[in-house]
């Protein structure tokens, strides 16, 4: 695609500009870190937001709501939890005149949170496994520079799933079950990914291991869209959550969570957009066909009527479709309005149109045009959604599968971070300590994103740094 090359090097002024152009959020809130959802955005995350709900609650996971206030005994309940956040955490001191008797946090996350009720909840293996999530706001005191919607410090799309079962292998069992939600939620959005074991000095604070979700954006750096972690029995250990096991003893239950966030709206704005503006997937674009009447003189009445009529028939077969029949606007500043806003497909109705009984479509992510006879307008443009989300997974797969090289020696790596070629990520055997893995970081000035998942067997070559037996590749890139 030459047109995304035009803009790659431009790509943090195109997303600003989308931000607002698009009206996604706005973040001129005099609260830094903090945004406005915009009627559009909000709309886009909604649709977003009613997928993850759709696949988590088809797959036996049930939505709950927690309060947002933490006691600090409750957040520092396990050890290497609380470290971990301790600089990023917001607290509450005081009401009204008086100090609080014990500071409130403002969550960071909810394991903490969610712990003490589990401890309440679960006093059997009857009542196991347990499935809840939620979508909720999260506060955390971000200190490097703010960046709306990937790093802020009110996350307002926070989805947290937690998971407690019998046994270790039931959490691992969990754990493919997550990831394969989040496969499939991914795909659905056309977000390419690659799935890492994040190296021990990356994983999620209290966890004994976390995977996480990666993106290569337009401007070659990742972005973490999503996490999977298996606790272990480490929270259940801090905060006592046991069950009577069906022999009659009393064990420590074992956990997962999981997570999302805003990003993937960003995610879904960035992989796809042009010159043009955003280009949305019909599984979440907000408005995923819209209707453009093309006045003439004496036409004026029938193409609106028609545009009319044809929206009703099409929103009776469940597609999401809006008439444009705003007078002042020429038809030129319609399409330019909603190719902007990346509405996947234009249909045009005119004089010419109506005398032939047809519709002109117009797909958003190729500006092909297309015509249809208007009695098989429903099949048209089920068919035509239906390639525009094929062929936008294709594309974002193959931009993904370009920018993921795995090289044979730190002399090439170094040779391509020294020409300022790095772009996406790049894999190098590994003996898997970490040593070698800080040490690659830092010559490389690159950051670890951990080994591939599933788990890739390696066979008889060496680690790039130490010569030593390789036991996976290390996945490296500029992040976010
Ligand atoms: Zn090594």
């Amino acid at each position: 695609m030459p047109e995304r090359r035009s803009w790659q090097n431009k790509f943090n002024e195109w997303f600003h500009d989308m931000l607002s152009k698009a009206e996604i959020v706005d973040y001129r809130y005099p609260v830094k870190g903090g945004g406005v959802w915009l009627p559009y955005g909000f709309k886009l995350r909604e649709k977003i937001l009613s997928l993850i709900r759709k696949l988590l609650n088809e797959t036996g996971h049930q939505e709950v709501l927690f309060p947002l206030l933490i006691t600090e005994g409750m957040l520092a309940q396990e050890a290497e939890h609380v470290e971990s956040f301790s600089q990023q955490v917001f607290w509450v001191t005081q009401a009204g005149r008086e100090s609080l008797a014990e500071k409130l946090a403002l969550r960071p996350t909810s394991e903490t949170a969610i712990a003490p009720m589990f401890k309440l909840w679960i006093r059997s293996h009857v009542d196991l496994p347990k499935r809840i999530y939620q979508v909720v706001s999260t506060f955390r005191y971000e200190t490097k520079a703010t960046r709306p919607l990937i790093r802020v410090r009110e996350i307002t799309t926070f989805k947290e799933a937690h998971t407690c079962h019998e046994t270790f292998q039931e959490a691992e069992e969990q754990v493919k079950t997550a990831v394969k939600v989040y496969s499939s939620f991914f795909d659905e959005l056309a977000v390419p990914y690659v799935i890492s074991k994040r190296p021990e000095w990356d994983k999620f604070a209290g966890a004994l291991y976390s995977l996480a979700y990666d993106t290569v954006f337009p401007d070659g750096r990742t972005l973490q869209i999503g996490t999977v972690h298996n606790l272990g029995q480490n929270f259940s250990k801090a905060f006592e959550i046991t069950f009577e096991a069906k022999d009659g003893g009393r064990e420590f239950v074992w956990q997962t969570c999981y997570g999302i966030s805003e990003r993937v709206v960003a995610a879904v704005m960035a992989l796809h957009g042009d010159d043009h503006g955003l280009i949305l997937p019909p599984s979440v674009a907000p408005i995923q066909a819209v209707i453009v009447p093309i006045p003439y003189k004496g036409y004026e009445e029938a193409v609106n009527r028609k545009a009319e009529s044809l929206t009703e028939t099409l929103r009776r077969e469940g597609f999401t479709v809006h008439a444009d029949l705003r007078e002042k606007y020429t038809p030129g500043a319609k399409f330019y309005d909603w190719e902007l806003r990346g509405v996947p497909v234009r249909i045009e109705i005119g004089p010419k149109d109506l005398e032939k009984g047809v519709i002109t479509l117009v797909r958003r992510d190729t500006l092909e045009r297309t015509v249809a006879p208007e009695g098989e307008a429903v099949k048209a443009l089920e068919s035509l959604l239906s390639r525009v989300q094929a062929d936008m997974k294709n594309r974002a797969e193959a931009w993904l599968k370009q920018n993921v090289k795995r090289l044979k020696s730190l002399s090439e790596a170094e040779a391509l971070v020294k020409a300022g070629n790095i772009s996406g990520i790049i894999e190098l055997s590994w003996c898997g300590r970490e040593e070698c893995g800080l040490k690659l970081e830092d010559t490389l000035e690159l950051k670890a994103l951990g080994t591939p998942y599933p788990e890739e067997k390696v066979e008889g070559l060496k680690c790039v740094l130490c010569g030593g037996k390789a036991e996976s590749f290390l996945r490296l890139s500029r992040q976010y």
